[in-house]
């Protein structure tokens, strides 16, 4: 599949038990519906899916797994800075290289994103992940 952002092709990487898809380019992770959920021990990728997807911003970018649906940008926490990419299709998620940095941040305080944290850190320690 190819990077919503640059569409270069994804690579799959394992981590914390997820299968993930890399893009060694721009350094963008994609999760599939519910593989942010497992990450979290959440039942939802996102506090509120409808909500997410309704108050987000449109953007150029076009779902990796769905024909004609761009993501849907969004906060993924309310009231956090950190965003996320949505497709209102399949409910992906993409996160991009500087919010990936955020997650690193945030992961110290938020235990929700403890796991996220730590399979970027392992991105970075492989040399996969320049941030
Ligand atoms: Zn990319
Ligand atoms: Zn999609």
């Amino acid at each position: 599949m190819n990077c919503p952002k640059c569409s270069a092709e994804m690579a799959p990487f394992t981590t914390e038990g997820v299968e993930l898809d890399f893009c060694e380019k721009c350094s963008g992770i994609w999760f599939d519906h519910g593989e942010l959920a497992f990450y979290t021990e959440t039942t939802e990728d996102v506090p509120s899916m409808d909500d997410a997807i309704a108050n987000g911003d449109s953007t150029d970018c076009p779902c990796p797994r769905c024909e004609d649906i761009t993501l849907v940008e969004t906060a993924f926490i309310p009231g956090e800075s950190l965003l996320v990419d949505i497709c209102p299709g399949c409910k992906g998620i993409f996160l991009d290289r500087s919010e990936l940095a955020k997650v690193q941040s945030l992961s110290v305080e938020r235990d929700v994103l403890r796991k996220v944290g730590r399979s970027v850190s392992e991105l970075q320690d492989r040399g996969y992940l320049i941030l």
